[in-house]
């Protein structure tokens, strides 16, 4: 559960911004803990004062350290939280910080008052400094209610409906398209025809042309980026087998490009999946490679590559083999029948029955990713009458895979059933679906085949980070 900690003058201001709202009733379902500190409870002065006049004077009242101290420390009791100070000085907050952010399992939010705070304590306990834009507020209240609610929706189970944050404006560095709702005439407008033919690749083909549109119009340095993102597509697509876990990235919003390089029609990339904290790259020579290796960011899970050399070069930068896979791409935009009857979305009362069986067979993940994807809405199960026997999901980063069927039920064509509604599911959101399958894994490479994947020539290897042994 992740715990937000608000560290304020005005703790009411935060309970009652925050409690009618959606965030507020996920802090009731426990999905989140909303915690916010009256400063003044921690004032050592008699008069319970938190402010006095700035040294080499200057208008207004400046907020003492000891109080903001002593508040911190009794709410992090000595773990290393990361603590944000809300200020018109800070680093403009984004989406992709939200997204951060929403990683945390506990953050701090500091709101100043008056002229601010006294810079000590602010050296002592602040991790980030971050502005909601260039103006000034009274107070930072505001200013971290709007940090919280950008956060705490992306944390999984506080929107009803967990894909509907997949597809809004900043995921792909996009506005979203318009938007309409019934009646279908108002005030003598129609809605757009398209949305209304039922038509899902129409609709989708037409969104996608108002959100560059709109972008292009109102954000040209959002539509630049996109730009950019576009054309590397274009260029990777040159070879579509071997590159389509990065276009895929790119094309679905997730991916940063940290590092391009073109010769000729060869490419190095390093992409930087901050969300699920894996990177994927590509490299010309060794010398790229090291460049690339150098640039990887420090929170990086796991990595993704496909020529021997760089996976050797990461050996050395501390990596360890998680894995080597084959690369299986379905090319077609037809959905796949799928002939198992019973397979549904998989919801939290499945957790038990998929951590049991995730990794008994091949390199596992534990139980917390698990837990993670089927919240995110990206496990499904095959059922015999009402019995769980096989699931299958999308992983953090795009890839089809997990794919399970119970030994005593397999052959029944319930692994291919699993494995076309996957696919369905993709291709519904637009995607293109691809898959790793373990290098030996026959069985698993001649189902990709049969359903109508094709096999990229490289290699894949799944890298993962070594951990200290004290930790
Ligand atoms: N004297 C300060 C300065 O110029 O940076 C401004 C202090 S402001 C009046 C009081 C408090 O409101 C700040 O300490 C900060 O916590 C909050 N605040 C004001 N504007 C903000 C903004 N744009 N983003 C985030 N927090 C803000």
């Amino acid at each position: 559960m992740t715990k937000f900690h608000i560290l304020t003058l005005f703790p009411d201001m935060i309970e009652q911004g925050l409690s009618p709202s959606i965030i507020g009733r996920a802090a009731r379902r426990g999905i989140l803990c909303l915690h916010a500190v009256d400063i003044r409870d921690y004032t050592r002065d008699k008069h319970k004062k938190v402010d006095d006049y700035p040294y080499g004077g200057g208008a207004g009242m400046l907020m003492q350290a000891q109080p903001v101290y002593d508040a911190h420390r009794a709410v992090t009791e000595g773990r290393p939280v990361r603590t944000v100070y809300v200020t018109p000085q800070g680093m403009p907050f984004t989406q992709r910080m939200a997204e951060e952010f929403a990683k945390e399992e506990e953050l701090v939010f500091l709101c100043g008052h008056y002229e601010g705070i006294d810079e000590r304590v602010l050296e002592k306990i602040v991790t980030d400094q971050v502005s909601i834009g260039d103006y000034v507020l009274t107070g930072g209240e505001l200013a971290a209610m709007v940090m919280i609610d950008a956060i705490a929706r992306l944390i999984p189970g506080v929107l009803g409906n967990d894909s509907s944050a997949g597809e809004e404006s900043f995921y792909n560095d996009l506005l979203e398209y318009p938007q309409y709702s019934r009646p279908e005439e108002w005030q003598g407008v129609r809605v757009p025809g398209v949305l209304l033919s039922g038509n899902h690749r129409q609709v989708a083909a037409w969104r996608l042309e108002q959100s560059r549109q709109r972008t292009a119009d109102r954000r040209p340095d959002l539509y630049e980026k996109y730009q950019k993102k576009q054309c590397l597509i274009q260029r990777l697509s040159g070879e579509k087998r071997n590159n389509i876990h990065m276009m895929e990235s790119l094309s679905r919003g997730r991916a940063d490009i940290l590092y391009t390089d073109f010769r000729g029609r060869d490419t190095a990339v390093l992409l930087y999946d901050r969300k699920a904290g894996i990177c994927m790259m590509t490299a010309l020579d060794r010398e790229t490679g090291e460049r690339m290796a150098e640039l990887i960011p420090g929170d990086t899970r796991m990595l993704l590559v496909s020529e021997p050399f760089l996976r050797d070069i990461l050996f050395k930068a501390g990596y360890a083999l998680f894995g080597e896979f084959g690369q299986f791409l379905y090319t077609r935009k037809e959905t796949l029948p799928v002939k198992h009857r019973e397979i549904r979305t998989l919801s939290e009362g499945d957790i038990g029955y998929v951590s049991k069986w995730y990794g008994t067979e091949g390199p596992g993940l534990d139980d917390e990713y698990v837990r993670e994807r089927i919240s995110a809405g990206a496990m499904y199960g095959a059922f015999l009458e009402g019995r769980q026997v096989g699931f299958v999901g999308i992983h953090d980063e795009g890839s089809l895979g997990m794919l399970f069927v119970e030994e005593s039920f397999r052959g029944r064509g319930i692994g291919a059933s699993l494995e076309a509604w996957a696919v369905n599911c993709m291709l519904e959101k637009g995607w293109i679906p691809y898959g790793h399958v373990a290098e030996g894994n026959e069985a698993s490479a001649r189902l990709q085949e049969r359903l109508g994947f094709y096999k990229a020539e490289k290699s894949f290897w799944w890298l993962e980070k070594v951990l200290a042994k004290d930790t």
